[in-house]
């Protein structure tokens, strides 16, 4: 979520890592567009809750707006705006209020996303040490991270391996960020799907991606997570802070953990070899679509035929 120093938003296709122009970068020999991001390879997955839910938030700003919508019934779809720059439209014509109305979904992942990423800026100080200035829309969030490492009786220097690093597959073309590396005392059985209790010193490592979000219950999960954490926990190297590389350990298992205002939960998820080849597979096809010059393509047109002409 948040902008790790190695990857960057390329035109078109996304987000890429790549060098970042450090002296003993590790990446320096990446060849451009870079290695495709965990979530930008996963983002070619329909997810199809967001067709509903921009629906939802599509019929509450037209709700919103119904007093507007009503007194501009009459006027024309397009009006003079349509021909405006943004900067110099009224804001206030139905031309506009359309415009406005199909803009509210945007606003509102966009403003999602942007707690998301502070969400977890203040979730890895907390981990990592460095203060962040306050912010009354993140606290209780943060509040619920320290009520997560408490209830696990994570001792900060003992337990935690890695926070907020960068994960690359130079084998496979892709990188990611991953949220924390942290011994948890808890075994998984990939074979039945079910996380038991070990004991509270006999720790192992485990995988964690957090997710915030305002409004969905503790307990969503939707089913391409387990994709995203495959990528992360089998790539090969991590590059750390300092740029320095370490090879990525084994992981006992991976899990979502799901930061709300009032709550948190920890769901492991299978993110066996089986689900890593399927990301894979993501990861294939989204480059694919990103390799593709569709202008390229060119029609063609059977060549005329020549009539015989009539035997005399
Ligand atoms: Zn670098
Ligand atoms: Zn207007």
């Amino acid at each position: 979520m948040t902008a790790p120093a190695h990857s960057r938003d390329i035109k078109g296709i996304g987000r890429y890592y790549g060098p970042c122009g450090n002296d003993g970068c590790p990446l320096t020999d990446i060849e451009a567009p870079g290695l495709i991001s965990v979530t930008n390879a996963q983002s070619v997955i329909a997810k199809p809750a967001l067709v509903p839910a921009a629906a939802k938030s599509t019929a509450a700003a037209a709700w919103d707006l119904l007093p507007a919508m009503v007194a501009t019934s009459r006027q024309s779809p397009e009006g003079p705006c349509a021909r405006r720059r943004v900067a110099d439209r009224c804001g206030i014509c139905r031309f506009c209020l359309t415009a406005q109305i199909k803009a509210a979904h945007k606003n509102e992942w966009e403003k999602a996303a942007d707690l998301g990423t502070r969400v977890h800026a203040h979730a890895h100080a907390e981990v990592l040490g460095g203060a962040l200035p306050y912010d009354e829309e993140v606290a209780p969030f943060v509040a619920q991270h320290v009520a997560f490492l408490e209830a696990w009786r994570i001792d900060l220097d003992r337990h935690v391996e890695a926070a907020e690093l960068t994960v690359v597959s130079r084998k496979h073309g892709y990188a990611g960020t991953g949220d924390l590396w942290l011994h948890l005392p808890l075994a998984y059985d990939a074979t039945t799907g079910r996380t038991t209790f070990t004991g509270w010193d006999r720790r192992r490592l485990w995988l964690l991606d957090g997710k915030s979000s305002m409004k969905k219950p503790v307990g969503t999960v939707y089913a391409d997570q387990p994709l995203q954490l495959a990528g992360l926990r089998f790539a090969e190297e991590a590059v750390l802070p300092d740029e320095s590389v370490v090879k990525v350990p084994r992981f006992e298992g991976a899990a979502i953990l799901n930061w709300r205002r009032d709550a948190h939960a920890l769901i492991p998820q299978p993110t066996g070899r089986d689900v890593f080849k399927a990301f894979l597979g993501a990861v294939e096809l989204q480059r694919l679509f990103h390799g593709q010059d569709v202008k390229a393509w060119e029609r063609v047109d059977a060549p005329p035929v020549v009539e015989p002409k009539a035997v005399a």
